[in-house]
């Protein structure tokens, strides 16, 4: 089964009409993904498939597992491990090996046929997995496995198995009686036209938010590219000789760093944080009062106190009392540095002439000034010692090869979807190949923001493949035959996918639906900001970091001003998202039985509670605007972030503990979490490592909000 499709759809049972299949053309016979990839690795056959192959794969792929799946629930045989969980595991390759090809290509390359093959296919796919998880006959063998789980006579990972099966299955429904069924069904349509309704509005308020200038002078302080993006964004919206300034999704705008007018900057601000609280088409708060209510019944359904509850079961937090516990714990040293941070922003303003108290509207303005004064970081300075390929291979590679043994080769002939796109093979300690991994770091048009990793093909004992991994970025291409030159975080990002990278290379299971990257969401960004942290590591630092012409290493007053940079305006950024966290929490925690809330009066509680100066630092999001937890999949898990942050620092402690950067540790690191996959719950696994429960004292160290060596 697909792990990725597998887990993520895991908790949805969408109602879907409107669509219906077109037939498959006749080339289907000749699918590239009907067969296993004869390339090394099992890579994609980039070299053989067309846009028009997806969509027929998908259908045919989709067909095949049903016929699979269909055969497993009917299997007049007695239920056994081989024969039902095993059969699963082992069903569905078709669909696999094209939903993890084109997942990679639609978000890296996309066209508009790549466009409509992903509008047709995901609702057919959501379709697909209810299908699976609300078969009785399926389930009934699932659970007299279960049942008698402790007579199977099964190895720890199977066991594990076993028991992610039954609990997804019972989280997703398949235990309720007919009629709760339905009333699941019903609440998960509800939801679901929620979920979008409330982006819907969103989108309008956010562009309606927009702030409109008519005079030039109110913009002082923008620099001309950014006056003249406002002035043509005001073109676009038919405002020709006016300046618009589009808002962006967070509380705090790009521009208030910038912005001298004080009314400006005041106005900006007013129409972020007031968005989609104007009684108008874009309010998001009924829809908001409304979503929370009724996730709140779905988990009582399901047989949980709250929705938070539902979310977390799996997760390594567990509970939102741990979770809650986890903020608390922030909060005290995270109010000492903004009281300090206040009274910097309060001198700067002095120092500028003025005597205001400092409102929200005025933060970013002045600690930039504060940043200036203290740490200045000239980025054409920096940047001529950061070459992406001398970060690459003397960094990035250069880091890995020391802690874990791997050596990396650059293969030409393995074919690609773009031709940035690079590919390494990967050999282990003893030469014997690993995983190939590939590189598409240039920004393209037609490629998503961000940067991410995933895999072409997963790793598993059983279906005997081994790990295809990318890794995705969107740095600045340079002009041909010029170096790219990068930034520091865009060295940390390389630094951050290759962690991803290390953890799905590494995999070691049998079973796909455990491999790899497969993990919780509080626990999969552990890996990948663990490996940020040899970034700037002595060792590895003075290996990559070096000008590109002359080859001289970066002066050490540069070194020491990236890492103090890094460490400013902590009290502010921590407090954003630990406000929100708790926000989000919140929410997740109302009960079953409680009324509608109002939202404004609801978000204000949360905020006395929270015991940080949430007037200066204002949460990063509003409940109004909130998208991660009303429409992206995060609801009850915004504090994964900050979860994996403490997860990180601590591990890097232990590290520097134990002589940092070498082979036994980087071994024990490898041994421990980065091959076990979800074979283990991961507050064991971690305590295994590190010897103890996580701590967030390193991560306190590490963010400079108390002293010490990180
Ligand atoms: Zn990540």
């Amino acid at each position: 089964m697909n792990r990725a499709a597998w887990l993520r759809t895991a908790a949805i049972v969408t109602c879907l009409a409107g669509w219906s299949a077109a037939p498959a053309p006749a080339r289907a016979a000749a699918n590239p993904f009907q067969a296993a990839s004869t390339l090394p690795f099992q890579a994609p056959r980039f070299d053989l498939i067309h846009d028009g192959d997806y969509q027929p794969a998908f259908l045919l792929g989709m067909k095949a597992q049903r016929a699979e799946i269909q055969a497993i629930a009917r299997n007049p045989a007695a239920p056994t491990f081989d024969n039902t969980i095993a059969a699963m595991e082992r069903s569905g390759r078709v669909l696999d090996r094209v939903s993890e090809t084109f997942a990679g290509v639609y978000q890296a390359n996309t066209n508009p046929t790549l466009d409509k093959v992903q509008a047709a296919v995901a609702p057919l796919l959501a379709q697909h997995q209810d299908a699976i998880y609300l078969d009785p006959r399926l389930f009934a063998r699932v659970q007299s496995l279960y049942a008698a789980r402790a007579t199977l006579k099964l190895d720890g990972e199977q066991a594990q198995l076993l028991e992610v099966y039954h609990q997804q299955f019972v989280h997703a429904g398949a235990q309720l009686s007919d009629a709760d069924k339905v009333t699941l069904r019903h609440l998960n349509t509800r939801l679901s036209t929620l979920e979008t309704l409330f982006q819907q509005k969103l989108l309008t308020a956010t562009k309606a938010g927009a702030l409109v200038v008519s005079d030039k002078a109110a913009l002082a302080g923008l620099d001309p590219a950014a006056i003249d993006a406002a002035a043509s964004a005001a073109q676009g919206r038919g405002l020709t000789g006016k300046w618009v300034l589009p808002l962006q999704n967070t509380t705090q705008q790009p521009a208030l760093q910038t912005l001298e007018n004080r009314d400006t900057r005041k106005a900006l601000f007013t129409n972020s944080w007031l968005r989609a609280e104007r009684g108008d088409a874009g309010d998001t708060r009924a829809t908001i009062a409304e979503l929370a209510q009724l996730r709140a019944q779905k988990a009582a359904l399901l047989g949980y106190p709250d929705y938070a509850s539902y979310v977390l079961y799996d997760q390594m937090a567990r509970t939102p009392d741990a979770v809650q516990h986890f903020i608390a714990q922030l909060v005290p040293a995270t109010l000492a540095e903004q009281k300090r941070e206040v009274a910097d922003i309060q001198s700067a303003i002095r120092k500028d002439g003025k005597d205001f108290q400092p409102e929200p509207w005025d933060w970013q303005l002045y600690a930039e000034q504060v940043r200036k004064a203290r740490y200045d970081l000239d980025q054409d300075q920096v940047k001529p010692y950061f070459e992406l390929d001398t970060v690459l291979r003397d960094g990035v590679f250069f880091a890995a090869n020391q802690l874990y043994g791997i050596s990396f080769k650059e293969r030409k002939d393995i074919p690609v979807y773009n031709p940035d796109v690079r590919v390494f093979e990967v050999s282990d300690k003893d030469g014997s190949p690993l995983a190939l991994v590939y590189f598409d770091y240039f920004k393209r048009d037609n490629k998503n923001g961000g940067a991410w990793m995933s895999n072409f093909v997963g790793q598993s004992h059983l279906l005997g493949t081994k790990p295809v991994v990318y890794n995705v970025a969107n740095f600045t291409k340079p002009a041909a035959g010029q170096p790219a030159l990068i930034s520091f975080e865009d060295v940390t990002t390389m630094f951050h996918e290759f962690g991803h990278a290390l953890h799905g290379m590494f995999a070691d299971q049998t079973y796909p639906t455990l491999s790899g990257t497969a993990v919780a969401r509080d626990f999969v960004e552990f890996p990948s900001q663990f490996n940020e942290h040899w970034a700037l590591d002595p060792i590895v630092f003075a290996h990559y970091a070096k000008h590109y012409q002359t080859g001289a290493p970066m002066p050490q007053a540069l070194v020491d001003k990236i890492k103090k940079a890094a460490r400013f305006n902590q009290g502010y950024a921590l407090g954003e998202i630990i406000t929100a966290a708790k926000l989000d929490m919140d929410w997740h925690t109302i009960k079953p039985a409680a009324p509608q809330q109002d939202v404004d009066r609801f978000e204000a509680a949360s905020m006395d509670r929270m015991g940080l100066d949430t007037k200066d630092v204002p949460t990063r999001y509003r409940s109004s605007y909130f998208l991660h937890i009303w429409a992206n999949g995060y609801a009850a898990g915004y504090y994964a972030y900050l979860w994996t942050e403490m997860l990180d620092d601590a591990a890097f402690a232990w590290f520097r503990a134990h002589g940092g950067l070498t082979r036994e540790n980087g071994q024990k690191f490898r041994d421990m979490i980065l091959s076990r996959g979800h074979t283990q719950d991961y507050g064991p696994m971690f305590r295994a490592f590190y010897g103890k429960d996580p701590d967030i004292t390193p991560m306190l160290r590490h963010r400079g909000l108390i002293p010490g060596d990180e």
